[in-house]
């Protein structure tokens, strides 16, 4: 669904990415790891062009991105596939980001009504059945503050998947949650790998990475250090600074 060529991502004269490629195949859940500042969040981000690059290449679904100007001018060319690849990738954020004004069941429903323009009926319909899925069907109509962080970040979780993506993008998805919320968060994504949704998800929990992807990535300082299996990585790393990355983490 996602693919990155050698991209290159500065911001000023800091360059974050340093030649990066991965693919993210439909059906296959990535993890990306990495110390805080190795450009994680950044990677995610110019996944769904939310940050331009300034070379190297972006497919999605095999589509080359297209781009006009060059370096630190490149932007993408054409707005409506930026539309196209950000309504495709559901983005869900360490902060939840729910719509505080709005009811948890008009927080799923609204981009798929406004956005894709979609019958009110019928997101409600599929609204309901993802609120179900991460388990909380009987929390539509409360309001955001009405629930705990770990009944946020499901419904935020519901709200992306309501889009119908194509991927899902995690940023530290429980780093926000004490232990006993997180662990609620960690088993919806796990169910959603088991289903087969194609999923990048950036976070500090090991075991999170090992347990929800096929394939984990270490980023080193903007460029990819380490990357395979969940079973190499974690338990036969070859590089040192991954092993020391893993010494330090739990
Ligand atoms: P963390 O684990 O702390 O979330 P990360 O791996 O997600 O870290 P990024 O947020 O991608 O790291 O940041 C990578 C580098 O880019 C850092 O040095 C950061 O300071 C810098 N950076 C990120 N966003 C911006 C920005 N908007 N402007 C300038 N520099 C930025
Ligand atoms: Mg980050």
């Amino acid at each position: 669904v996602i693919e990155i060529r050698d991209l290159h991502k500065s911001f000023g004269t800091l360059e974050v990415l340093k030649g990066v490629s991965l693919s993210a195949p439909s059906g296959h859940a990535i993890s990306l790891i990495g110390s805080s500042g190795s450009g994680k969040s950044t990677l995610l981000r110019c996944c769904n062009l939310l940050e331009d690059s300034q070379s190297g290449e972006i497919l999605f679904n095999g589509e080359p991105i297209r781009w006009r100007g060059e370096g630190m001018a490149r932007r993408p060319a054409d707005a409506k596939q930026v539309t196209r690849v950000r309504t495709n990738l559901s983005m869900v954020f360490q902060s939840f980001n729910l719509w505080s004004h709005m009811t948890i069941l008009e927080n799923v429903m609204e981009a798929p009504v406004t956005v894709l323009g979609r019958p009110r009926d019928e997101v409600e319909a599929s609204a309901r059945r993802y609120l179900d899925q991460v388990g909380i069907g009987d929390k539509a109509d409360a309001w955001p503050a009405q629930l705990s962080g770990g009944q946020q970040q499901r419904a935020a979780i519901a709200r992306a998947l309501c889009m119908e993506p194509k991927a899902l993008l995690f940023d530290e998805p429980t780093s926000a949650l004490d232990p006993e919320l997180e662990q609620e968060v960690v088993r919806v994504i796990k169910d959603l790998a088991a289903e087969g949704r194609t999923m990048i998800v950036v976070t500090h929990d090991m075991r999170m990475a090992a347990d929800v992807a096929d394939h984990v990535i270490f980023l080193h300082q903007g460029k990819i250090e380490e990357e395979g299996t969940p079973e190499a990585l974690f338990g036969n790393p070859t590089s040192e600074r991954l092993k020391g990355f893993l010494s330090h983490s739990v």
